[in-house]
């Protein structure tokens, strides 16, 4: 139980949105201790035999009967599965259940990279996803996380939303998981309570105004806007959706719940229209608080498809033709289309069917990472980059080695460590099957080149 009070006029908030009754609910269950809750990839591993239970909105979601350690899990590092909150899993019922269609797609508010690795999972190879943090720092970990999760249908940008108007109408759906007051928080991070004031709710509620008014013209006709908060406060959410509809034509949206979720629908009535919205609460399940929802942008509403360029500059990307591009491909047995680019020497490759959409985003955005980084390309060989151990792409060039749980965890901390018979050369190290990370063999000594950033310090 946390001994630290609940703020008095946050009590009387939800007193007048739950009741005197049910509020003694909700003051017992933020008292409890979290579930702990994974998503697993399913590109990369369905499942792992622990104790667990399926999240019902969410297809490759689990509670976890106890917390294992993910730092000493290699799979956790291979990106095999994300420790996620469940309410926020919510979004894959969303997508599944309308349908929403694969595309171009934007998660305006990103890091550190759950909602992200859903929608990257969600698109597959049929769309592309931008990835953007404003913060520069955190837009460094969320790049971490996309690399990791592995899917190359990804670019991480690290933009205010203000850098967005020149892509209005562009999107076929954007995400915006508001910076917020964190009410939801409180069972999880009890800390949370000592920062809430209803002057941080105000604040809160006029940085999400800014950020809904850029991200409402990004929508193209008939797309979809998803918009979601950690919070319970009518202000931060449904005057939310108040606002938007009051700048922009959306249309409503109904999710279909099954009553044992105990999701919470609440209507919100807004230019002559009833919109709907979705709210999570701890005493009535065990996820966290959270709030969500999804209107439709009107069909006639702006769309805006990305030219041929004659020719692509940039300050800092070089293309590579078209021809060269498939050679590429052929070289390294990758199946579909790509199309690759250098920086700094170093080659990346995203798919075709998005490098037009790609080139038109690389124009007005500070790139973070974009595909899969796969190195630098000698004559006849080349110096594989850990973005590509880590990515679904072929390595069909480099012999691999199987490493146990403790040489694993060796490799992982950036130790040196000793494994018999291995080829000379770059080596793929795998544990169960997924990949980790690249070592050298040059014979009197083993490199390990797994990030000295990203070593685990256990
Ligand atoms: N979607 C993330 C996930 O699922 O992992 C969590 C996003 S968190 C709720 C909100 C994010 O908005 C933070 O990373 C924060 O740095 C970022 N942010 C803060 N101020 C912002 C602003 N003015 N515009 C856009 N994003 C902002």
């Amino acid at each position: 139980m946390s001994n630290i009070q609940l703020p008095a006029a946050f009590e009387s908030q939800m007193i007048d949105l739950l009741g005197e009754k049910e509020f003694v609910e909700f003051k017992k269950a933020i008292d409890l201790p979290s579930k702990t809750s994974v998503r697993f990839n399913e590109a990369k591993l369905s499942v792992k035999d622990w104790n667990k239970t399926p999240i019902p909105w969410s297809e490759n979601g689990y509670f976890l009967e106890n917390r294992p350690s993910f730092t000493l899990d290699p799979s956790f590092h291979a990106g095999a599965y994300y420790v996620q909150e469940a309410s926020s899993m919510f979004i894959d019922h969303i997508l599944k259940s309308i349908g929403i269609p694969q595309g171009i797609y934007l998660d305006l508010a990103a890091a550190p990279g759950g909602k992200s690795t859903l929608l990257s999972s969600y698109l597959g190879s049929d769309g592309l996803l931008v990835a953007n943090e404003v913060i520069q720092s955190r837009a460094q970990i969320l790049k971490e996380n996309i690399v990791k999760w592995g899917l190359g249908n990804t670019i991480v940008t690290n933009n205010d939303p203000e850098h967005f108007t020149p892509l209005e109408g562009f999107f076929d759906m954007v995400l915006v998981d508001a910076p917020c007051s964190g009410e939801g928080m409180f069972r999880k991070d009890p800390e949370a309570r000592n920062e809430w004031s209803l002057d941080h709710v105000a604040l809160c509620e006029l940085r999400q105004k800014r950020i809904m008014d850029q991200a409402g013209s990004l929508v193209k006709g008939g797309g979809y806007l998803i918009y979601s908060t950690c919070t319970f406060n009518e202000k931060e959410n449904e005057d939310m959706i108040r606002f938007l509809t009051s700048e922009f034509s959306y249309e409503p949206v109904r999710i279909a719940l099954d009553p044992s979720w105990k999701v919470r629908e609440t209507e919100v009535d807004s230019d002559g229209k009833v919109f709907f919205g979705y709210r999570f609460f701890p005493h009535l399940m065990n996820g966290e608080g959270f709030f969500i929802t999804v209107l439709q942008r009107s069909e006639d509403a702006y769309i805006q498809e990305p030219k041929r360029a004659k020719d692509f500059k940039h300050h800092y990307l070089k293309e590579i033709w078209d021809r060269d591009s498939a050679e590429l491909d052929r070289e390294l047995g990758f199946e579909e289309s790509g199309k690759y680019y250098t920086l700094n020497d170093s080659y990346f490759r995203i798919s075709k069917d998005w490098n037009l959409h790609f080139q038109k985003l690389s124009q007005h955005l500070s790139l973070k990472y974009f595909g899969v980084e796969l190195g630098k390309k000698q004559k006849t060989s080349w110096i594989p980059n850990h973005e590509w151990a880590l990515s679904l792409l072929p390595k069909n060039d480099f012999p691999k080695q199987e490493l146990t749980e403790s040489e694993a965890l060796e490799f992982l901390r950036k130790n040196d460590f000793e494994i018999k018979d291995l080829p000379i050369g770059w080596v793929l190290m795998t544990y169960q099957n997924l990949p980790l990370g690249w070592i050298k063999n040059l014979g009197n000594r083993i490199n390990n080149y797994y990030p000295k950033e990203w070593r685990i310090r256990m």
